[in-house]
């Protein structure tokens, strides 16, 4: 992280009183008797929301500076289909028994949809619905795979952390690359661990890759798209939109946030920035965050999940199961999509595409994603099938406010990492966002509950 020039208090006055900065004088007296708090929380996604709506419920001084022209971060509803309210970010409550995301949705009353992967076909390399044999099989080699990675964990003469891919690799041996189950132990690897945290196999950390917890109770998604949440805790918030954060200097008694629209003075700040945002260095703190912060966010790693929506006139696959799961014939390309007939009726298909893939497809035209999607469409229920009518492409990666999907853990990942990410730094700059959470990241629950503990940080 870089340093800021020195502040020059005239030069900041001036732009305030140009600005008409969020944070009024009357409220900052207030401050100064200890009693409200002026508090600044850069990120309107889940987490800064969350922390801001506690905060400002307990009387503080709350402003949300978004860098975006909307809220929610990585919850973003698409309302370009009328009627059909689509998440481009985060979809699913995921596991909503005790997750805290389903009793704010009770509150408001948000109607879900239950999906289940139990509810799935899979489909064979040439587009084929696998034969009871050949789901058998598939079953055999996700034991074997969960089997080798669980000795990986459990080997105490293991000197250091190896990807998923090495620890995969004597399952590997002596086949050939096109063989069955060389595509099957490739398919499960994709599937099941690319698509669920971002990360390629080389990346994932063969002892740590699944250190997150999970919530029971299957999936749910939202009838009116996950903006219902976020829109629900940003009521009464002052959110201020397009304020890019540039630097946070907190070396004095007050914080001074520089933004692309002003200055910003506050008691104590709450950075909810994706892991993406700060591994950038865009943002220019002073001091420097310390060594071991900037330690953990080098060594976290920020994976891609890409989503393509293609609309139909009507649906031409099967419409009593959520899931398609394809074998592909290229590692990662559309191995699983969503079919979204059964929850909603919506005569919608949802691609997914992660890690290496996730990244790679960005770089192509939407003519040619939507191209080699139907490809593989094509590949199981004929050339024959319709054009889509429309689509809905993400490309999460190259977003600048994000910078990638949701972080995971990476070849060498320690332990701690995240709690020092976590960790507040001189009482004045908290930390919050699904990366700051050991147990849930990766989520929107994580983000959530991360947020709501850096608010208690404050009030403790
Ligand atoms: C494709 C995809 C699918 C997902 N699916 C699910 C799912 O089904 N279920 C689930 O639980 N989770 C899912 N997730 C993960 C979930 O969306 C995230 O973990 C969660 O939304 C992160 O919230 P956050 O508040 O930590 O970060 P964000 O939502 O990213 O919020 C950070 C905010 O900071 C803002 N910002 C960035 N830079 C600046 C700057 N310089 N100045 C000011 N503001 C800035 C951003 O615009 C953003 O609004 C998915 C994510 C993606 C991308």
């Amino acid at each position: 992280m870089n340093h800021i020039p020195p502040v020059n208090k005239r030069e900041i006055l001036k732009i305030l009183l140009s600005c008409m900065l969020p944070i009024s004088n009357a409220q900052s007296q207030d401050s100064h008797s200890g009693k409200v708090k002026r508090i600044a929380v850069i990120g309107a996604g889940i987490a800064g929301l969350a922390a801001a709506n506690h905060l400002q419920k307990l009387g503080h001084n709350v402003t949300v500076l978004e860098g975006r022209e909307r809220i929610g971060g990585r919850i973003w509803t698409s309302k370009q289909w009328p009627n059909m309210p689509l998440d481009l970010g985060a979809t699913w409550i995921h596991g909503v028994q005790g997750n805290p995301l389903t009793a704010l949705a009770d509150r408001i009353n948000a109607k879900r949809f239950a999906t289940g992967y139990e509810s799935a076909i899979t489909y064979g390399v040439q587009g084929q619905v696998l034969t009871k044999v050949q789901t058998k099989e598939l079953d055999q080699v996700i034991q074997l795979i969960n089997k080798r990675l669980e000795a990986v964990q459990d080997d105490d003469e293991l000197e250091s952390d190896i990807s998923v891919r090495r620890a995969i690799m004597p399952l590997l041996r002596g086949l050939d690359a096109d063989s069955d189950v060389a595509r099957l132990i490739y398919f499960i690897l994709n599937s099941n661990l690319e698509h669920e945290y971002g990360g390629s196999i080389d990346q994932l950390s063969a002892q740590y890759f699944d250190e997150s917890k999970e919530f029971s109770g299957g999936d749910k998604l939202f009838a009116q798209g996950f903006q219902v949440i976020t829109q629900h805790l940003a009521e009464g918030l002052n959110i201020q939109l397009g304020q890019i954060v540039k630097a946070i200097d907190y070396s004095a008694n007050q914080v001074v946030i520089t933004t692309s629209q002003g200055v910003v003075f506050a008691d104590q700040v709450i950075v909810t920035l994706p892991l993406g945002v700060l591994k950038s260095g865009q943002i220019r703190f002073k001091p420097a965050l310390p060594d071991n912060k900037q330690k953990s966010i080098e060594k976290m790693q920020m994976g891609v999940l890409n989503k393509c929506f293609l609309r139909f006139d009507k649906a031409f696959w099967p419409t009593d199961v959520d899931w398609l799961e394809v074998i592909p014939t290229q590692h990662g390309h559309w191995a699983e999509w969503i079919s979204f007939m059964r929850a909603t009726k919506w005569p919608v298909l949802l691609g997914f595409n992660a890690a290496d893939r996730g990244r790679e497809i960005e770089g192509m035209s939407d003519a040619d994603i939507v191209q080699d999607a139907m490809q593989t469409l094509q590949r199981i229920y004929g050339n024959n099938i319709p054009q889509p009518i429309d689509f809905q492409i993400t490309r999460w990666a190259q977003d600048p406010f994000s910078l990638g999907s949701y972080s995971f853990n990476q070849v060498g990942y320690k332990p701690n990492q995240r709690d020092i990410l976590a960790a507040p730094v001189k009482g004045k700059v908290f930390f919050a966002g699904e990366a700051t959470h050991k147990d849930h990241f990766g989520t929107a629950h994580g983000a959530y509950m991360s947020g709501l503990r850096a608010a208690r940080e404050i009030t403790d």
